[in-house]
């Protein structure tokens, strides 16, 4: 696919807000060579030093909070009340691996016929992220803060259409006391990207984004034998058990699949209910979902805002129609919303057939999917019928049904009673087509590193 202008335009009036020239030649040779000898003084600095940093990056987002969130808001749409919860998550991460990555990454002595052995983890050197624009400043500290503590540097290249938010992270672990190449800012379009990962100077790559994206990344690594970390599309599962709390779990179904306006990987996107509370629980959705006001991300009673891009919209909506062709109902919505902006109604679909997108593809926007099972064994198989496997949420309060959906769902994660989320405490990461690799927790900071096998006789 061609390249992308790289510009703010925003979604919620169109109006372009700022446009960018991609880096030429020369300049992004110029970082490049920034990145690599700035590694080569970076990876001998201390936990603590590093730690220092990363601290004051978390009180510099914390001090500039409403101004990065309306940025977000601005370029992609997000409704401010997200955007704020999501300034405050980055600040948290920065904080989590300022406190736990010396532990992390301390020596691990191991008991064997050697006089001394022990593992030791060394940075890798630049590493290469390439972003996804749903939650601009989020994927990027995900990526940030273990990988600066760590020791190596990091190069950003962000989607296209949220340069702003790209460049004012660059300011900010800048202003933190960060040398300049430690973390750097790339704009440059996906058709450049393949040059980046092919250069000997990029050690690894992480990419957040769609499955398209991941495969055509992990080639080109593959080809040149780069590690990669990859977090890409869900369709994750909601399941419903008859003695399930159905309010709680209707309530919370709104809030899994809504969501950054439903553009989530771990949105619930495949609602999939027992027969003897399917009625009930269809009721509670349907209510739930005429009440969502949408609109103006800036005001603070807004649940859902314009979709990111054109791009995404009209795909969405290609998406519901042709489900709704081969045999879908609509139980509420089901299309663009008129007026300026990229705007479409929270929809509810049902009866869905086996050939159609809603059963089969990820659906990037605020439509759900309503499946009727009879039990919880078509409710597994169902929910393991898909491509994807990123999160899945289970409602039960049957000891053996938990049991039985934690050990039998194919996800990177099952939630019980609770909606999929991701923590700094635990890792974070797909399976099959949703990717590789995890991100978060102590296995996230152990991704990019040489881990070394040390031996003394
Ligand atoms: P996307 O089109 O794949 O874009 C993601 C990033 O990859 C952007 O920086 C984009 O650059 C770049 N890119 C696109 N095509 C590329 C290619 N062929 N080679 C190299 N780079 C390429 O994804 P999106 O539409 O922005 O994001 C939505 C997708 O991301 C969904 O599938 C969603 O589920 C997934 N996602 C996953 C997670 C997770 O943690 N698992 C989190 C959030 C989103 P340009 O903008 O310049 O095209």
């Amino acid at each position: 696919s061609p390249a992308r202008p790289i510009a703010s335009i925003n979604p919620a009036t169109g109006q372009i807000l700022k446009t960018f020239l991609p880096l030429g030649d020369s300049e992004l040779e110029a970082r490049l060579e920034l990145a690599w000898r700035t590694f080569g003084s970076y990876r001998h600095t201390t936990f603590a030093e590093r730690a220092a940093k990363l601290r004051r990056a978390a009180d510099i987002l914390g001090a500039g909070r409403e101004q990065y969130a309306r940025l977000m808001s601005a370029e992609m749409g997000k409704t401010l009340t997200s955007a704020l919860a999501e300034i405050d998550k980055c600040a948290a991460v920065c904080h989590f691996y300022a406190e736990h990555a010396a532990g992390y990454l301390a020596d691990q002595p191991a008991q064997t016929d050697a006089q001394k052995s022990f593992v030791r983890y060394q940075p890798l050197g630049p590493v290469l992220a390439i972003m996804p624009w749903n939650f601009p400043f989020w994927q990027v500290f995900r990526f940030a803060a273990p990988a600066l503590m760590a020791g190596n540097v990091g190069l950003l290249k962000h989607a296209s259409n949220v340069p702003q938010s790209a460049l004012a992270i660059e300011a900010i672990f800048q202003q933190a006391g960060f040398e300049a190449g430690v973390f750097q800012t790339l704009l440059v379009g996906s058709e450049r990207t393949a040059r980046l990962v092919a250069d000997e100077r990029i050690k690894a790559v992480t990419l957040t984004g769609s499955e398209p994206a991941g495969r055509s990344v992990a080639a080109t690594a593959g080809q040149h034998l780069k590690k990669t970390v990859l977090e890409l599309g869900g369709s994750d599962p909601f399941i419903v058990l008859p003695s399930a709390d159905l309010a709680a779990a209707a309530a919370t179904a709104v809030k899994a699949r809504m969501l950054n306006s439903g553009q989530s990987c771990i949105a619930a996107k495949r609602f999939i209910v027992v027969e003897a509370v399917a009625d009930r629980f269809e009721q509670l959705l349907v209510e739930h979902f005429r009440a969502l006001k949408v609109g103006d991300p800036l005001l603070a009673d807004t649940d859902i805002g314009p979709l990111a891009t054109e791009a995404i919209l009209t795909g969405l909506d290609a998406q519901v129609r042709s489900s709704i062709e081969r045999g879908a109902r609509v139980l509420v919505g089901g299309g663009r919303l008129a007026g300026a902006g990229h705007f479409y109604a929270p929809t509810l679909l049902t009866d869905i057939p086996k050939d159609s997108p809603a059963y089969s593809e990820e659906l990037f926007g605020p439509v759900a999917s309503l499946f009727r099972v009879k039990d919880l064994n078509e409710a597994i198989d169902l929910a393991n019928d898909t491509a994807f496997g990123l999160g899945a949420s289970g409602w039960t309060n049957e000891p053996d049904e938990k049991a039985r959906l934690i050990e039998a769902i194919d996800a990177g994660a099952v939630f019980i009673n609770a909606m999929v989320k991701s923590d700094p405490r635990l890792p974070f990461g797909g399976i099959k087509t949703s990717g590789y690799g995890r991100e978060l927790g102590r296995e996230g900071i152990l991704e990019f590193v040489n881990i070394k096998t040390v031996w003394e006789s």
